[in-house]
């Protein structure tokens, strides 16, 4: 094994000389890229087609592989290969120093590892620059193709994607597989064989363990079950059975002589014999939970494990009940209700042998989940807890969009002039640079869990640092959505709206309904089990959020019927043939768009909504297709030959890939545009105030060609306020280059407010990382933001972090404003004309608008005054005499009603880049 990471930043030097004695941890040097030149390099790298060969730069002494990206021309993405044969079945995870100099023009990058006839397939976000350490955990790696083997790979290829179209180049160093040798998260794949309906729990529980393990430092080798028998635990001190319900008798078999051979078994919910004898535990029943809230956390206090937090959520709807019975089995994590009363069945139980969680991990929780998991492995296998410590300390200063601690130091210093928070920031850096030392100082003592325990706590300062760095920006639309629509606090909406308003939110989007069923009291969709439990969602919803100030833009979510919708209603809807068909004949249970009786029905179930409550605005969600394999069912023939007039002589054939191809995808389009259009012109029609917003997918236009949404069109249409996309992303960078396209692509007709993905099954962004993507947001001109999603994982404690700091303001959202159009001259930026555009629709009628214009830099602040904003007919040419720099123009005012009552305002243009060189012209 090479000496690996071997440039490293200097001030986590003398602890890493420690940390490469982690007993798990074994690095295979995948390629170090310090070829002697260019020309060296180039033997070894091959680029694809027409692209520019690879080069080397001088990075630490050593060298660092160049890969040219000339996205200025056509091409979608570079990709450079490299012939190799590698063994990386025992690997954990992959790794490599990653560098862009340009993150504008570069989206996701790419590293594919060939094996037999496909690849396995890994991708990170970029939009930062900067050296970084990239890592992709083999559970996380997509399967292209039927790839052989992972101990065949043949060989590697990279491919930076392209986002901008600049030419920039992306630079990698020290690639290398970590393999985790002694822990293992065992796959039921023979569940899977005698379950099918099981397989995507059991293998999601595998991947959330896998995850969280190594977000937490410690790798664990993946294995599959029916493996064990032919030796797959070899080697392995604890082993984890993330949710495998089945097991065969020869792998039941092989489990026994592992643990009588001193393995240890960390075991969650139904267990098959025989793991519980094995554990010294008895299987009492398995018991759904008789009401809401019963096992909503797990209380681990005075447990006696080193490293275990106080709590954990959960949440489970079911568990299986069990009682201590032999090998010193004891209870040490007990349920805890919603009531706060302690429940009689234990959550975890902990013996000589190994431990069982009477549930699989719930998604949630994600930070508390992985000081579980460690604290349990580590138990059993101290080194794991090594492994941590030096993975917390290592990461202590990965916070908001910094990789280390000396950028995230520069930032702060940089903030820090004339910043109200200045003393809070320089605060908190001291406290984490204290407990980082002492963290460094426990880690060469090897206490291992206090080594942990103060370096996640510096990590924490580093965070608040970054928070109090923050400032918030008047005027956006600020809203979290709510996919229960029930509220995201546990006291329902009265309970959510405070903390909403308390935290400096404006606006809200509780899930109302979807295809076939309605929280509130429709008279066109069946109601939800919410309804009929805990009344009108939308009446409760609305009343309480108008109390506290804050909009209700109820969100729907189109055409599907795979969630919460009722069985009959979709038998209902399959024999009256108004499902949706694939290009090979199965039927989809999404209702198909083209159907008269289903867009009726979307109509007036958006229609209802503002006619029977106080809405604020509608929001279109899975307003689509599901794929592009729907719909071909006979109804669209017949529907598409009749509004084209063109006769498919083969269906499908004929639309999917023969002549009518393009016109099949137009008309499909139309089949979901004319919902769109339909809702709005409707809705504006009953209350002129209701703002249209709608949920789009950011990779247009492959979302008109893939799922038939053209939302541009619909934004040029006039048929939406504003548009949210919805940018999944992992860095603020990230979801910067992509605000930026969309407003581009709109030519910023209207507000782009994004989903930030704050909050998904698979990853729970952290505040500092949320912040960062609002900061991301706010970068590219975006005028708000949604965070998806209120819920438990983003409650109260954690919105709290973001108030005031990074979201606040008491101006009302900017898709309330009047509109104002800013045209620049197209050959200096300098000068921009400014003239009234009109008023938005208000709920009472508008007299007067009057205001001022400002410079602005992206956090809203003054940089000059330009006098006062023009009014009626008028315009206002200008010239920006300020340095180089993004900046926006404001307008400030208020908006007079007839009724004498006024509202401020704050609306601002798409973002300005004034350079030197025009200063001097
Ligand atoms: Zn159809």
């Amino acid at each position: 094994m090479a000496v690996a990471n071997r440039r490293v930043r200097p001030t986590l030097l003398a602890w890493l000389v420690a940390a490469r004695l982690c007993a798990g941890l074994e690095t295979i040097v995948i390629d170090a890229f310090d070829y002697a030149d260019s020309a060296a390099a180039r033997q070894v790298w091959t680029p694809a087609a027409e692209l520019p060969q690879v080069t080397v730069a001088g990075r630490d002494g050593g060298r660092a592989l160049c890969l040219p990206c000339p996205f200025s021309g056509d091409m979608p993405r570079s990709l450079y290969h490299r012939d190799i044969k590698l063994d990386l079945s025992l690997a954990a995870r992959i790794e490599f120093d990653l560098c862009v100099d340009k993150p504008e023009a570069i989206g996701q990058f790419t590293i594919y590892l060939i094996s037999g006839n496909g690849c396995y397939r890994g991708s990170v976000d970029v939009g930062e620059t900067g050296w970084r350490r990239v890592r992709i955990n083999k559970a996380s790696f997509a399967v292209e193709r039927t790839p052989g083997s992972w101990d065949r790979i043949t060989g590697i290829r990279f491919s930076p994607w392209k986002a901008g179209a600049i030419d920039a180049t992306c630079m990698v160093d020290n690639l290398e597989a970590k393999s985790g040798g002694d822990i293992a998260i065992i796959i039921g794949a023979y569940s899977v064989r005698k379950m099918p309906t099981e397989a995507q729990a059991v293998r999601g529980c595998a991947g959330r363990i896998a995850a969280l393990l190594d977000g937490a430092g410690v790798m664990a080798r993946i294995i599959e079950d029916e493996d064990i028998p032919r030796g797959a635990l070899d080697g392995i001190k604890v082993a984890i059975l993330p949710y495998n319900p089945r097991l065969s008798e020869s792998t039941a078999e092989a489990i026994k002589r592992f643990v009588k051979g001193g393995g240890k078994l960390i075991t969650f919910y139904d267990l098959p014999a025989p793991l519980p004898e094995l554990l010294g535990i008895r299987l009492v029943k398995w018991s759904a939970r008789e009401r809401d809230g019963q096992f909503l956390e797990v209380d681990f206090s005075g447990c006696g494990v080193a490293g275990m937090p106080p709590r954990m959520r959960q949440d489970s709807g079911c568990i299986f009940e069990v009682e201590p019975v032999a090998r010193n089995a004891r209870v040490i994590g007990q349920w805890v209700a919603a009531d706060g009363r302690t429940q009689k069945p234990p959550a975890v139980v902990l013996s000589d042998t190994g431990a069982f969680m009477a549930h699989t991990l719930l998604p949630g929780d994600a930070a508390r989940q992985g000081q579980f998991l460690v604290a349990l492995v580590a138990h059993f296998y101290p080194s794991a807890g090594q492994d941590a410590a030096n993975a917390a300390i290592e990461r202590a200063g990965e916070v908001g969009p910094f990789f280390d601690t000396l950028t995230l130091e520069r930032y702060i210093r940089g903030r820090a002039p004339g910043h109200p928070r200045a003393h809070d920031m320089q605060a908190a850096m001291d406290k984490a640079a204290k407990r980082l030392a002492e963290s460094k100082a426990h880690y060469a003592a090897r206490r291992w869990p206090e080594a942990l325990a103060a370096a996640d706590a510096a990590r924490e300062q580093f965070a608040e640092a970054y928070l109090a760095a923050q400032r918030p920006v008047q005027g956006e639309w600020r809203a979290v959505s709510n996919h229960t629509g029930t509220g995201g606090e546990p006291g329902g909406w009265e309970e959510s709206a405070r903390v909403l308003a308390e935290c400096g939110f404006n606006a809200v989007l509780p899930d109302m309904a979807w295809g076939g069923v309605a929280h509130y009291k429709s008279d066109v969709l069946p109601q939800s089990d919410t309804f009929r439990t805990h009344g009108d969602q939308l009446a409760q919803c609305v009343a309480a959020c108008h109390k506290h100030g804050i909009q209700v833009h109820a969100w729907k979510l189109c055409w599907n019927l795979e969630w919460v919708t009722s069985r009959e209603f979709v038998e209902q809807m399959r024999a009256a043939g108004r499902l949706q068909v694939t290009d090979t004949g199965e039927t989809r249970e999404w209702l198909c768009p083209s159907h008269p009786a289903n867009f009726k029905l979307e109509t007036e179930a958006m229609l209802e909504m503002v006619r029977n409550y106080d809405v604020d605005g509608l929001m279109f969600d899975a307003i689509r297709y599901g794929d592009s394999h729907v719909c071909f069912c006979d109804g669209c023939r017949e529907r598409f030959q009749r509004d084209t007039a063109r006769k498919a002589a083969v269906w499908p054939p004929d639309v999917t890939q023969g002549p009518l191809r393009q016109a099949y995808r137009d008309w499909r389009c139309e089949q979901i545009t004319r919902l769109v259009r339909a809702v709005s012109r409707g809705a504006h029609a009953i209350k002129p105030h209701v703002r249209i917003s709608a949920a789009v997918f950011h990779n247009y236009p492959n979302c008109r060609d893939e799922v038939g949404q053209d939302w541009v069109a619909w934004v040029k249409e006039g048929l939406l306020d504003f548009v949210i996309p919805m940018n999944g992303a992992t860095s603020g960078g990230a979801v910067q280059n992509m605000v930026k396209g969309q407003i581009d692509l709109i030519d910023g007709r209207i507000p782009v407010c994004p989903s930030l993905f704050v909050t998904l099954e698979s990853r729970v962004l952290t505040p500092d990382q949320s912040a960062a993507q609002i900061v991301g947001a706010r970068q590219a001109g975006a005028d708000g933001f949604n965070l998806f999603d209120h819920s438990p994982a983003m409650s109260a404690p954690y919105l709290r972090r973001l108030a005031g700091r990074v979201i606040g303001g008491d101006l009302p959202p900017a898709t309330d404003a009047p509109v104002f159009a800013f045209a620049w001259d197209e050959a200096d930026p300098r000068e921009v004309t400014v003239s009234p555009a009109g008023t938005r629709d208000m709920r009472k009628p508008v007299s007067s608008v009057i205001g001022r214009i400002e410079l602005q830099d992206l956090e809203g602040r003054a940089v000059a005054q330009l006098g006062p904003a023009p009014t009626a007919d008028r315009s206002q040419p200008l010239r920006l005499a300020a340095g180089p720099g993004d900046y926006r123009l404001a307008v400030i005012g208020q908006v007079g009603f007839a009724d004498k009552t006024t509202m401020p305002f704050v609306v601002r243009s798409r973002i300005v880049t004034l350079t030197e060189r025009q200063d001097i012209k």
